[in-house]
């Protein structure tokens, strides 16, 4: 299949409040190329070095969507760029954004990494930790970054149930957090998870983001 046909056999799939997040890290620029030419928008990296040097060379109107884990000294090289940061995994990296943010006078969307799956990621709050968080409200006097919603990572398993599981309670958080702290606030508004082996039940437990590289992009 070509990206138009891989692209489309999710993409058709999607509910309308479903994004597609092209997950392109280690494939070459020819090849993000290609899935632009066919529609992509948005893509997903996970390394601060190679998106840079990416967005340099691609298409200006491209989406770059920050996906993985984010080490605090090196927020200043994306912040001038980034369109979104999915995995904010501590009180301190989200304070790092708005510093770097500012600079540029820029306010950057970013999501709240849950950690719900067993084992896979020592990174991400519990969904105590990031309740606990939100109410204590420091993020409210960051005007540089705009909290969009929360991300997570299900089990790498095949336990169709698990996943689903971690899921729904993911969901279930964001749904919480959604009503009560971020009622008045329409910007609050995304779920991102699910993967290649996973995002038709992510999408079905209500995600509006999926990150899919494998099944775009071939093995990595
Ligand atoms: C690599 C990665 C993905 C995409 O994984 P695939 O299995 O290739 O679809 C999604 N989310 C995160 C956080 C990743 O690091």
């Amino acid at each position: 299949m070509d990206y138009k046909q891989k692209i489309k056999s999710i993409t058709e799939k999607l509910p309308e409040r479903t994004r597609l997040v092209a997950v392109s890290k280690y494939h070459p620029s020819e090849e993000i190329q290609k899935a632009y030419d066919a529609g992509c928008r948005i893509f997903g990296e996970s390394h601060v070095q190679e998106v840079r040097e990416k967005q340099l060379v691609l298409p200006g109107d491209i989406e770059w969507h920050f996906i993985g884990h984010l080490q605090t000294n090196k927020v200043k090289y994306i912040a001038p760029f980034i369109s979104m940061i999915h995995a904010i995994d501590t009180p301190h990296l989200l304070q790092e954004v708005e510093k770097q943010a500012s600079k540029h006078n820029r306010t950057i969307p970013c999501l709240l990494q849950l950690h719900v799956a067993k084992e896979e990621t020592k990174f991400g709050f519990t969904t105590e930790e990031c309740m606990d968080f939100l109410q204590k409200g420091e993020w409210m006097q960051m005007p540089h970054v705009r909290i969009s919603g929360i991300m997570c990572m299900a089990t790498n398993t095949d336990n169709e149930d698990q996943i689903r599981s971690e899921f729904r309670l993911a969901h279930e958080f964001f749904m919480k957090a959604k009503e009560t702290i971020f009622r008045d606030k329409d910007y609050f508004c995304e779920c991102s998870m699910g993967m290649s082996n996973d995002w038709e039940i992510a999408v079905d437990e209500g995600s509006t983001l999926i990150r899919v590289g494998t099944a775009i992009f071939g093995p990595r």
